[in-house]
């Protein structure tokens, strides 16, 4: 034999599946910045905005491991205690940030830009709409229903808690194309705004759509960002996408509002027989 025949997919994208905060809500990513920050000042180990942010994406016990075992962090830990911090300190922040998290989650919950209109678009063109959070039930619960009263209400909805492991693991996407019926992970885009996120739609065999500016990435609010001069959002576009290439993300563009020419390019490319 000196050929060998490739099977692919050719058919539509039938799924789209969507990161919550910095994707479709709470530009910036804010509500969980602020309160990882407020729970280590309360250990008396206050952290900076970019150690708070660093692990975003996991599962929000995950993240505040991640977050103790950074070494800087670890180092204002045992001048303090005298000792580094260990799990059972992980599970007491842990136990006090999630019902901060929830408190003023609502805060946050303004949907970002473009997310309504593209949404309206996906859903025309027959494709269903999943969703992958770090967050975890009770505190989706309260997203989801601030959602609603916007207009956005995805078909599937799956949080960290719901699933063996989080990001980077592709068990959220699965979970998503079991809930939606889709026949092939191949058929399916997955858009984020972390790294864990693209990195979870890539584990599950997904392309992936990577957002540089409306999320973890810059990490500040729409005003904050369209207030800042030009040479200081450009040094912070530059290393915004330069984060989401390198993990391997398909496309990156800045936020949800420019995703169409991705999912036309997508689709151009599975009818060419490309797979992600
Ligand atoms: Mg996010």
């Amino acid at each position: 034999m000196n050929f060998g025949y490739k099977r692919s997919y050719q058919g539509p994208i039938e799924a789209v599946l969507l990161d919550w905060a910095g994707t479709t809500m709470d530009y910036g990513c804010m509500a969980p910045a602020h309160v990882f920050v407020e729970v280590f000042k309360r250990k008396g180990v206050p952290i900076t905005i970019a150690e708070a942010r660093a692990p975003m994406g996991a599962h929000k016990r995950v993240h505040i491991q991640r977050i103790s075992e950074l070494e800087s962090v670890r180092a204002r830990w045992q001048q303090h205690y005298g000792r580094p911090p260990n799990d059972d300190d992980v599970s007491a922040m842990f136990a006090e940030f999630v019902p901060l998290q929830v408190a003023c989650l609502s805060e946050y919950s303004t949907l970002i830009p473009g997310t309504l209109e593209v949404i309206g678009e996906l859903r025309r063109r027959g494709m269903k709409i999943g969703s992958t959070s770090g967050y975890l039930p009770e505190m989706m619960r309260v997203n989801q229903e601030d959602a609603k009263r916007q207009g956005y209400e995805p078909d599937a909805t799956v949080c960290a808690g719901d699933v063996p492991a989080g990001r980077p693991y592709p068990h959220m996407c699965l979970l998503n194309v079991i809930k939606l019926g889709v026949s092939t992970v191949q058929a399916c885009v997955k858009i984020d705004d972390t790294v864990p996120g693209v990195e979870e739609g890539l584990n599950a065999g997904m392309w992936t759509i990577g957002l540089a500016i409306s999320g973890n990435e810059v990490g500040m609010p729409l005003k904050d960002w369209q207030a800042l001069p030009a040479a200081e959002q450009q040094a912070k576009r530059q290393r915004a996408y330069g984060r989401m290439q390198q993990c391997g993300a398909h496309y990156t563009v800045d936020s949800i509002a420019d995703v169409m020419p991705c999912i036309d390019d997508i689709q151009a490319r599975i009818r060419r027989g490309e797979a992600p």
